[in-house]
């Protein structure tokens, strides 16, 4: 930052006798606003990387991403590569309209904040610095990450499972197909799914059930044998 430029100039400190009190502070105001003004302008750099927070509002069946140029721009990224990510991680379809997004259905801030950080993570800061002064190129159509503060290059890693964590693997109320690979001590059933082990009354080690999850508490879920 270009320290020089921030300081209040020295004539400015030292006001008229003649002034009064509220003339002094208004003439302190009006310094400190012309030494802001003076400040640099917050540039594309580490310090001062700053993306808009998304700006939404739900129209009818819709809901308008209004101040998605302005992300884009301050990511230094092709609105379209960003909107094709934002739209598959939300599972939506949406179009951009002028500056904005419409997006089909109801789409919540924290959904778009989320995905935002995720894509910007993936592909647009320098994993070897952090910073987000970095190219996206394409190399025989791999994506790589050039970054012109470190000058580091690193292939996109587009990590598709995180987005999928947030979908439940298991959730209550629904029906799954689980082996039962186990016997719990009181005789029940043990299946597991990712990290959930799942305990289902009258089953036998071996067999393939579809299961009815009724609780789920932590990682364990208690569920029954379901009959179509
Ligand atoms: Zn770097």
């Amino acid at each position: 930052m270009n320290v020089r430029s921030a300081r209040i100039p020295e004539k400015g400190l030292s006001p008229a006798p003649s002034f009064v009190a509220a003339t002094m502070a208004q003439s302190y105001d009006l310094l400190l606003k012309r030494a802001k003004e003076a400040l640099p302008k917050p540039v594309s750099s580490g310090e001062r990387f700053q993306v808009p927070e998304a700006d939404l509002i739900v129209e009818g069946k819709t809901t308008v991403l209004r101040n998605f140029l302005d992300i884009t721009s301050a990511v230094n990224r092709d609105p379209d590569q960003v909107l094709q990510y934002l739209l598959r991680e939300l599972g939506t379809a949406g179009s951009l309209e002028d500056r904005r997004v419409v997006f089909k259905g109801k789409v919540t801030a924290t959904q778009v904040a989320d995905r935002l950080k995720s894509y910007i993570e993936t592909y647009v800061i320098c994993s070897e610095c952090g910073r987000p002064d970095t190219r996206l190129v394409k190399e025989d159509r791999v994506a790589i990450l050039e970054c012109d503060a470190c000058g580091a290059r690193r292939p996109v890693k587009v990590v598709k499972k995180a987005a999928k964590v947030e979908e439940a693997v298991l959730a209550e109320g629904k029906v799954y197909e689980v082996m039962i690979q186990d016997i719990g001590k009181k005789g029940d059933g043990i299946a597991k799914k990712d990290k959930y082990i799942i305990y289902v009354p009258g089953t036998t080690k071996g067999v393939i059930v579809k299961v009815f999850i009724e609780k789920i508490a932590g990682t364990v879920a208690f569920g029954h044998v379901h009959r179509e």
